[in-house]
């Protein structure tokens, strides 16, 4: 069985998502469930697009280990650099760089020669190569280059020191039978082709891009690349758990195996977007709520039976069963914490005191509380200390009257109130806030989801805020959903205000 490696993007295509802004401690613990799953390669991002980027990819670089690191950077020096800085500390350290083969990119985008470009690709391996020997090498765009202009590129990197070539379909336009043929045609002009490894990335524009990664495994390419629930630009990614989850289910057919801890997926596509934001489609294939749920009579009949006449893989190969034990208000210290060792959620006596505090006053609100519930209790905790919480909250709303809210914010152990109206209860208590402070905001995206199944679920929120030019996330969760929609924002208030985006006029 031969083996392929699978790059995850999560936190680099897949954050580039629109209206997602992860802070840095978020992309750490990504990349951490990341590497509990198994990947090969973790790419943690674009050290040059901003301070906060840089940042992130070193802290994952510096403490996520048993697992490749890969920054990002485009073909020149100040990327190289900036993303070499970034990784240097890291586990199997790999520079990605890139640059547009497509005649349209060269054209328009680059406004460059073919031999301009070409020159350009081997500068900037050279120069990789000078810091590290993990070097991958993308052509942007290149199912739609000319294939022969695209050996002489690859064929010019490799002896430059490339040891991955990626074949992206950036624009989602390959279809399965022709990106195999492609990838072909590459093999046949490549030279030195047997010395490296060939990856591809493919994006899901037409839907096939699980399809078209499935199709190149086929034609012996060595690393797919993707992301949890299939995030990333416009339509996103090849999703890393259908990759997974095909390769697996039909190893009769692809012949291959990858390190995925199959059992990880379910916390791993949850975590991603709880902290993204991104809402997972009841019907997405292997992580989607009703992935595993058979409606008709005559499926759940034959289920009973016997659960292969209607299942091709198991709700526990994908760990979805790990939501059977609840907790209640009578739970001790002692099954909680157990609970959490149970679920790989290590943390100290401190730690365990805080969500302990939270986890009590969570069962006196919700009758049972779940896996799921404990999961986020224990992410609420990793954020940094608040600087302004949420003291009491007052909405008044219905059919006939102006939505009006009146909150009571505390910071530093002073409490201030106002009061404000609304087109709805949100929008009154969010005035409300930025009137007692006396910022301004401006809303990218809301997104309320229930993180259980029931009617005694709690509401998750998760926004993207703006303030003056800066997108900055947050997220709240509370039985109530206009205390967790509150308790999002000031999430985002706070992180805006650490780093010096706003200032409070109170
Ligand atoms: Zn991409």
């Amino acid at each position: 069985m031969r083996q392929i490696d699978i790059f995850d993007t999560t936190l680099r295509d897949g954050e580039q998502s629109p209206g997602v802004a992860l802070s840095p401690e978020e992309k750490l613990q990504i990349a951490r469930q990341l590497a509990k799953l198994g990947v090969n390669v973790i790419e943690a991002g674009f050290p040059i697009a901003s301070p906060g980027d840089f940042q992130a990819v070193k802290r994952i670089a510096d403490e996520v280990r048993q697992v490749s690191i890969c920054a990002l950077a485009r073909a020149n020096t100040k990327d190289i650099e900036r993303a070499w800085e970034a990784i240097a500390k890291g586990e199997d350290p790999r520079i990605h760089t890139f640059i547009a083969t497509s005649p349209i990119h060269m054209q328009y985008k680059l406004q460059k020669s073919p031999e301009q470009v070409l020159e350009q690709a081997v500068a900037a391996v050279k120069l990789s190569k000078s810091k590290v020997s993990n070097i991958e090498f993308s052509a942007e765009d290149a199912s739609r280059s000319d294939v022969d202009f695209l050996g002489r590129v690859f064929s010019a990197v490799i002896e430059a020191g490339a040891t991955v070539l990626n074949i992206p379909d950036t624009v989602g336009y390959a279809t399965p039978e022709e990106f195999a043929a492609f990838i072909k045609a590459i093999m046949e002009r490549t030279k030195g082709v047997e010395k490296v490894k060939l990856s591809v990335h493919c994006h899901n524009d037409l839907g096939l891009a699980v399809a078209n990664s499935l199709a190149a495994a086929q034609m012996g390419v060595h690393q797919l690349e993707g992301a949890i629930n299939g995030i990333g630009e416009r339509a996103g990614n090849a999703a890393v758990e259908e990759l997974a989850m095909a390769i697996k289910t039909r190893r009769d057919q692809f012949q291959l195996e990858t390190t995925i801890n199959s059992k990880e997926i379910s916390r791993t596509s949850k975590l991603v977007s709880r902290l993204t934001g991104m809402i997972v489609q009841p019907n997405k294939a292997i992580v989607g709520k009703n992935a595993f749920s058979h409606e008709s009579g005559i499926h759940q009949d034959g289920v009973l039976k016997e659960r292969s006449t209607y299942e091709i893989m198991s709700p526990d190969s994908i760990g979805a069963d790990m939501d059977t034990i609840v907790l209640g208000k009578h739970s001790g210290r002692h099954a909680v914490r157990e609970r959490l060792t149970e679920l790989g959620l290590e943390i100290d006596e401190s730690r365990l005191d805080e969500v302990f505090k939270e986890f009590k006053l969570l069962a006196e609100r919700k009758k049972e509380v779940t896996t799921d519930d404990l999961f986020t209790l224990v992410d609420s905790q990793t954020n940094n200390g608040p600087q302004v919480t949420l003291e009491y909250l007052q909405v008044s709303s219905g059919t006939q009257i102006v939505p009006t809210s009146t909150l009571g914010l505390n910071y530093k152990d002073q409490r201030y109130e106002d009061a404000a109206c609304g087109d709805g209860p949100v929008d009154a208590a969010y005035k409300a806030i930025d009137k007692i402070l006396g910022i301004k905001h401006k809303l990218l995206h809301y997104a309320l989801q229930a993180i259980n199944e029931g009617e005694d679920s709690q509401g998750e929120v998760t926004v993207s805020v703006q303030f003056d030019g800066h997108t900055v996330g947050g997220r709240g969760v509370s039985p109530d959903i206009i205390e967790s929609s509150v308790k999002a924002y000031l999430q985002a208030v706070n992180r805006a205000y650490e780093r010096g985006w706003i200032t409070f006029t109170l």
